[in-house]
């Protein structure tokens, strides 16, 4: 987990602030890592916690712990590393396209098909939604969460960083390539869609007040 965290950072995946790592232990319980802890330095004594299975509260966990739990008990399938991201160009791709990013080279097409798109809860006090991101990830390996960032699950976390890497180097691609599609869909989701524009225009969140932004 330090090792992954790490090279998320050196991979440009997360800020500072942002992400967070679980692993699912054999017995059920969830190793995570803490609320607002840097990926980029992670220390297991200090900045990691054990969530058993049978506690309902997340402790000290990262403020997406929940998500981290309803996707292992939704779709694990043998699947026990999660991995959030908050990747610059896949961020931006998911504010552009409607319901899903399409692969942009072999590779992406090969590894990740179309990537879906899902809306998000809009307040990471509360984490976003299990159920949604959960039932989704049964059939996928990586999601996008709409102006959020990734959660991808897979058997370890050295596939979750390269799902997430791959995905975010697929949509640099699509972007450096101004893809045609990425053209469609940026005009059909202006003339349809304005809502994220007017998410970003809306009334600011008081600095006391926001999300930490894991
Ligand atoms: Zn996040």
């Amino acid at each position: 987990m330090v090792k992954v965290g790490r090279i998320t950072w050196e991979l440009g995946l997360n800020s500072l602030k942002s992400g967070n790592i679980s692993v699912l232990m054999p017995n059920r319980d969830i190793v995570i890592t803490k609320t607002g802890k840097s990926l980029r330095d992670l220390h297991v004594e200090d900045d990691l916690t054990i969530v058993p299975q049978t506690k309902t509260d997340r402790g000290d966990a990262s403020g997406e712990f929940y998500v981290h739990r309803g996707i292992y008990q939704a779709s694990a399938c043998g699947r026990g590393a999660i991995l959030h991201c908050h990747p610059l160009h896949t961020i931006a791709a998911s504010s552009i396209f409607e319901s899903g990013i399409p692969p942009a080279f072999n590779e992406g097409r090969d590894v990740l098909g179309t990537t879906k798109i899902v809306e998000s809860r809009n307040s990471e006090n509360l984490g976003e939604d299990p159920t949604v991101i959960g039932r989704i990830l049964c059939m996928d390996k990586v999601i996008v969460v709409r102006g959020h960032g990734t959660f991808a699950l897979a058997e370890r976390l050295e596939q979750c960083l390269y799902l997430t890497h791959l995905l975010e180097n697929n949509c640099r691609i699509l972007f450096l390539e101004k893809e045609p599609a990425l053209q469609v869909a940026t005009d059909k989701r202006s003339r349809v869609d304005d809502g994220i524009l007017r998410l970003s225009r809306g009334a600011e969140t008081p600095a006391s007040k926001r999300p930490s932004h894991e």
